[in-house]
């Protein structure tokens, strides 16, 4: 069979979506291809078609055990032999697969990246026809991604130990200059690389800094009560208590978090997707692999980068149809992030790498704050962190709409510039909006920071301020350091403060 009919026989579809016949075509050609496609954009098809036409076996490397087994029963469904080898399967299973892989009997092998030492794992492949190694998720591999794993240290190596080098395909749904460099270093592969566009037309992006996050989340799902809705959260306890504080309200709900076991997630899981459930509230575990129609995702708080952000909004619209992306957020919230960071401390790291990974998540984390405050066109904000251009009205966003109200703060950012000169750039964003505001602290008194020029000279609230500062940061007048205590330093645009006749931030 062709490609084309390998798209019709297995798929049922009639045509390639742009890039998909390209990438396929390269790897037919058995040149290794990494590919950065949006959400939704068709990764699968682009391995698993040439998978399907090369002779041997395909082996996809993902890193999320829990999708291996749906991700296998989809193919299974279309009549493809698929199996997955894990560390929750016991010891008999595994040695089941390892059968069928050196009797050549499957086509596409699902492996977490823990199997990369494994002999046993690594003599059956060696065994049999490889014709491809897929690196799913690839931007886990990196130090810089949003979202590594550090099983994947071992990926050169293993590469390394395979007896014939099949092609190998990487995809993600995100990833930098840096974090695409970092794959190439890790996996000492040469690859030719496919980038789509990111940007999703279709999407309306809203941001909305609340003080009563419940009750501007109930307005959104009272507007949205025909539709089917998909509410994140950052941590499981989040989702729960968010799902049984609505749940007495009598919405139509569904839980799904990585700490259910699998019946209760499935369960939820087809209630929402056949829309016998309106509203799914999840955590990021929630929407890989899914295929029903979602015409609303609000996130509650920040997520942990942009990345996260566009994959988790990404889920709306995958029909191409207008749909609707909000983010809810007040900065209290950022407390629940802190612990994602301090979690790092956990992980099999030696000091310095725990160091480099908590100092790169909070970087991400800030350029989610920027998302959530910034002026600038959502959908220009999130297109150009992936590296494109894109013009500056998009009438697809509450900042282009203009529905947001704004004020003045000119003179409190020069108040922030001026304290910063005056202090010598030691402080952070607390005590600068402390000075400010002329807090009665001791903590400001002891160092005699009430005697400086700029103390009490506001009457806005420190909130206020706090939000000025970090307004400054993204749009670029003032840095941040990215240690555990992070300090405000000016820069090369500070002192444009001066200049500006207005400096309008959102209310
Ligand atoms: P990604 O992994 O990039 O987010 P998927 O591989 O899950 O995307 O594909 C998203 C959806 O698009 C799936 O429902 C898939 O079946 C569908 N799809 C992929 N390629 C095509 C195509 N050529 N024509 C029509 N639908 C497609």
């Amino acid at each position: 069979m062709n490609k084309y009919e390998t798209l019709k026989y297995y798929f049922g579809y009639d045509k390639f979506r742009p890039m998909q016949e390209d990438i396929i075509d390269t790897i037919l050609n058995k040149e290794n291809v990494m590919c950065i496609l949006a959400t939704g954009g068709g990764k699968s098809l682009c391995f698993q078609v040439p998978g399907l036409m090369m002779e041997g076996l395909t082996i996809v490397i993902t890193p999320l055990i829990s999708l291996m087994c749906d991700q296998v029963k989809h193919l299974k469904e279309k009549g493809i032999s698929a199996m997955y080898l894990n560390s929750t399967q016991r010891y008999s299973e595994q040695l089941e697969v390892l059968k069928c892989v050196r009797n050549n009997k499957i086509k596409f092998l699902y492996v977490a990246p823990e199997k990369f030492n494994n002999r046993m794992f690594i003599d059956a492949i060696n065994d049999c026809v490889v014709s491809q190694i897929t690196l799913d998720e690839a931007h886990c591999i990196s130090v810089y991604g949003h979202d590594f794993r550090v099983d994947y240290a071992n990926i050169s190596k293993f590469l390394g130990f395979l007896s014939k080098r099949p092609v190998v395909s990487a995809f993600t749904a995100t990833a930098s200059q840096s974090v695409i460099n970092d794959i190439k270093e890790c996996c000492n592969v040469d690859f030719k690389i496919f980038k789509s566009t990111f940007d999703r037309p279709n999407l309306y992006y809203e941001t909305i800094q609340s003080n009563d996050e419940i009750k501007d989340l109930k307005i959104l799902l009272d507007k949205y009560s025909d539709e089917q809705v998909l509410v994140y959260c950052l941590t499981r306890r989040q989702t729960e208590s968010l799902y049984y504080r609505l749940d007495k309200e009598s919405y139509s709900l569904a839980l799904y978090h990585g700490g259910l076991d699998s019946q209760t997630k499935s369960y939820y899981q087809d209630f929402f997707l056949s829309k016998k459930k309106k509203i799914m509230i999840a955590t990021s575990s929630f929407g890989m692999g899914i295929d029903g129609v979602i015409r609303v995702v609000i996130n509650m708080g920040f997520p942990m980068s942009l990345e996260d952000l566009s994959q988790q909004q990404g889920r709306a619209g995958r029909d191409n149809k207008e749909s609707y992306c909000y983010m809810i957020y007040n900065m209290k919230d950022l407390y629940y992030n802190e612990y994602f960071i301090n979690a790092v401390d956990d992980l099999a790291l030696d000091k310095d790498t725990k160091k480099l990974v908590k100092k790169v998540k909070r970087e991400k984390l800030r350029e989610v704050i920027g998302y959530a405050q910034t002026k600038r066109c959502l959908h220009e904000y999130l297109v150009s962190h992936f590296g494109e251009l894109y013009m500056s009205y998009c009438c697809k966003c509450s900042n282009c709409n203009r529905n947001t109200k704004t004020i003045d703060y000119i003179k409190e950012a020069r108040l922030v510039v001026d304290t910063l000169k005056l202090t010598k750039e030691k402080y952070g964003t607390n005590i600068v909006s402390k000075i400010i505001v002329g807090s009665k602290e001791n903590s400001i008194k002891e160092k005699y920071l009430n005697k400086i020029k700029t103390y009490n000279k506001s009457y806005h609230s420190i909130n206020e301020i706090k939000n000025v500062i970090s307004n400054m940061v993204s749009d670029g007048y003032l840095d941040k350091t990215y240690d555990e205590y992070p300090v405000l330093k000016l820069n090369e645009n500070s002192d444009i403060i001066y200049r500006l006749e207005k400096y309008d931030i959102k209310k």
